[in-house]
């Protein structure tokens, strides 16, 4: 059969915050092949490996074709209407019984904008529970805290064009070679490219710290107090913005003395570093004309991860390293719509970036809306972790989970299970089944994916791009989006919360009438002029470029962050300090990256990274089989890889495997503001298998 497609359709890839855009090859209504798209802003025509073979995903065996009812224990074909017919009736029945909020939502930044707008009304407003979150809290809830303590908003104030201008590149916690790779081209230096230097801050010698000018291997969590050292050093050496600072930020004088106990000599002491890399790195921070600090899951998993944010940001504020070109904090952010589901809203906050607790905000949406106001929640209900832990106490009775697979991204496996066995009704809606999660579900709706419905995703620098369908889905698998309206239609609820909504675009376009006005204002792009610009950017290049913040008084707020020790260090017991995250050729639990055997067969194992000194200790050797133990439970049978690329005293495995699932080890901590887990730094012991 000819693999030569017979169309392109242009579309957005569906996996990362990149944002790449791409053309999705299309012959006799499949999906053939994909290429990057030469014109767009973001990849100019690159594609990772994940990208490059997405199409190979729409087709795959393990796509979900048709809706399961578990009958007599069993998950058995049943029609669409008898699936949304036992939805509805079994949620309504268990909120008759237990209340509206014995009902837990868990969406994703998989999801379309359209779509997740459209949920987030069906949750709140039709099926009145507040229980509702995204995914996104175990990825970058903490940058959205971060964010709102130093600026009052949410909102990454830079752009990737940003890394291209800057003279110096500060890469905390961030891996971009495996989990955002394209950007790596626009941080590499090329010939006939402004020099510029890259300073990249992690414990292990990742690719991109291979990349770096500069790496600083720090110990793990110590990355507050370099960063409170970096900023005693700029005061001390008057290397800030005193202008800048007197105008448009408040707590200077209490900072400043806050980080003047963070000498070099005390930062060295923390965080392994010399002195000589903590000054020299500040130096070339301070004296740089622009400068961008780029983070991702090193910083925001961990229960310091919202008060690490404020941190970086005081770096930025105290030089005026943000609002302007080639400067700024910036959240590198996870999934392929992580932004579009923090603006759309719902969870953390209403549409808009609008405030469950400002009457002002609630009767703007109740006007837009037609609803009473007293239908609009004034506080946010539980974050992801506390419905999980509702669901153990039994308060949440009944659970739905939207493209997202729990069972093996969520911590503290052991935990979760407890969550999926304990409710009286599960429910699972995913392109794919089975899953790690799936086979706990009572009912298993079909959803369609990227490539197959339409939308828009909005990625990590604020650009917002069109997602087209190119292919049907499969067996009977339908949109996110067509699902919500029908069980919107049998609650009763969709001529008044969707009226005459009948596509993705009815739903756009009252987001559109919701965000006017807003900081993340789309009334300006409709998807036409999105689609024919490959890609057009809320708020321009950068943000807050008049010094002006969404605080009170219009100011950045300085904040004085502890360098607190991570909870479980390692002990005689429990030696090493485990460290967990990506490769490029997976993505998340591999729902998806697992039915593509070119991405497979590359990596189709967990493995166990450990420093050479420390496997000589405990005599293992390349490739031995491994068993890593926390007080939690056990991972069995990893490939040991002997490795400089981890420090003694540390081991690091891959989050992506169910077979293998870091989760059964790691700690189920939580950051008290964000409610982000603490994936990484917790203490395990290395066994032989
Ligand atoms: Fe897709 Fe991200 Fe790879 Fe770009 S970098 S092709 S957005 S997975």
């Amino acid at each position: 059969t000819s693999r030569i497609p017979e169309k392109w359709v242009k579309t957005t890839c569906g996996y990362c915050s990149v944002g790449c855009g791409m053309l999705l090859g299309v012959r006799d209504h499949k999906a053939v092949a994909v290429r990057g798209n030469p014109d767009h802003p973001v990849n100019r025509g690159k594609l990772c490996p994940k990208g490059l073979s997405e199409h190979h995903i729409l087709a795959a065996p393990g796509r979900a074709k048709q809706p399961l009812l578990r009958k007599n224990g069993v998950l058995t074909s049943v029609s669409w209407d008898e699936a949304l017919d036992t939805m509805v009736e079994r949620f309504r029945d268990i909120q008759k019984r237990h209340g509206n909020d014995s009902l837990g939502v868990v969406g994703t930044g998989q999801l379309l904008t359209e779509e997740f707008y459209t949920l987030g009304k069906l949750v709140q407003l039709g099926l009145r529970t507040r229980n509702h979150d995204g995914n996104t809290t175990l990825c970058m809830a903490s940058a959205v805290s971060g964010y709102k303590l130093s600026f009052g908003s949410d909102g990454p104030p830079g752009s990737y064009a940003d890394m291209e201008s800057a003279d110096v590149i500060l890469l905390i916690g961030a891996n971009i070679a495996d989990n955002h790779p394209i950007l790596c081209h626009r941080v590499d230096r090329g010939p006939g490219t402004k020099p510029r230097r890259l300073i990249v801050v992690d414990p292990r010698v990742t690719k991109t710290a291979m990349m770096a000018d500069l790496h600083l291997p720090v110990k793990p969590r110590s990355d507050i107090a370099l960063i409170n050292g970096i900023a005693h050093i700029l005061i001390r050496e008057g290397l800030i913005n005193y202008d800048y600072i007197e105008q448009h930020t408040n707590g200077f004088e209490e900072f400043a003395n806050f980080v003047s106990a963070f000498t070099p000599t005390h930062v060295a002491l923390i965080t392994g570093l010399t002195e000589t890399q903590i000054t020299e790195t500040a130096l070339l921070y301070g004296r740089a004309k622009s400068a961008f600090i780029g983070w991702t899951m090193g910083v925001n998993h961990s229960t310091q991860g919202a008060v690490t944010v404020a941190a970086i940001n005081n770096l930025a504020l105290i030089t005026g390293n943000i609002g302007r070109t080639g400067a700024a904090p910036f959240s590198i952010t996870g999934q392929c719509n992580a932004m579009g589901t923090r603006e759309a809203g719902f969870t953390s906050s209403l549409p808009g970036y609008r405030k469950f607790d400002n009457p002002q905000d609630r009767e703007a949406l109740a006007r837009i809306w037609n609803i009473p106001v007293d239908r609009i929640p004034t506080a946010r209900g539980l974050a992801y972790p506390d419905i999980i832990e509702a669901a153990v106490q039994g308060k949440i009775k009944a659970l739905w989970f939207i493209a997202t697979n729990p069972a093996v991204s969520f911590p503290n496996y052991k935990l979760l299970e407890q969550a999926l066995r304990s409710v009286e009704f599960l429910v699972v809606q995913d392109g794919f089944h089975p899953t790690s999660t799936s086979e706990f579900a009572h009912l298993v709706l079909p959803a369609a994916i990227w490539g197959e419905k339409e939308g828009t995703y909005t990625n990590s620098e604020r650009r917002i791009s069109k997602a087209n369908p190119a292919v049907p889905p499969p067996g009977e698998a339908r949109p996110d989006f067509d699902i919500f309206l029908d069980i919107a239609d049998r609650l009763g609820v969709k001529a008044e919360l969707y009226p005459n909504w009948t596509s993705p675009h009815d739903a756009y376009q009252e987001w559109q009438r919701v965000s006017a006005g807003r900081m993340c204002d789309y009334s300006n792009f409709s998807w036409q002029q999105i689609d024919d610009a490959n890609g057009l950017q809320w708020g321009g290049e950068s943000l807050y470029r008049d010094g002006i913040f969404p605080t009170t008084d219009g100011r950045a707020i300085l904040h004085n962050v502890p360098c607190d020790p991570f909870k479980e260090q390692p002990d005689a017991e429990f030696s090493f300090i485990l460290n967990t995250g990506r490769t490029v050729e997976h993505w998340h639990t591999r729902t998806k990256t697992a039915e593509v055997d070119l991405l497979n067969n590359m990596v189709p194992n967990a493995w166990l990274e450990m420093n050479p000194l420390d496997a000589a200790n405990l005599e293992l050797k390349p490739h031995d089989r491994v068993t890593v133990r926390s007080r939690r439970g056990a991972v069995a049978d990893l490939e040991l890889r002997i490795t400089g690329i981890v420090a003694p005293g540390q081991v690091f495995m891959p989050f992506h495997f169910a077979e293998t699932n870091s989760n059964i080890v790691t700690l189920g901590d939580f950051d008290p503001i964000s409610r982000e887990p603490n994936f990484k730094q917790c203490a395990v012991r290395i066994e032989r298998t």
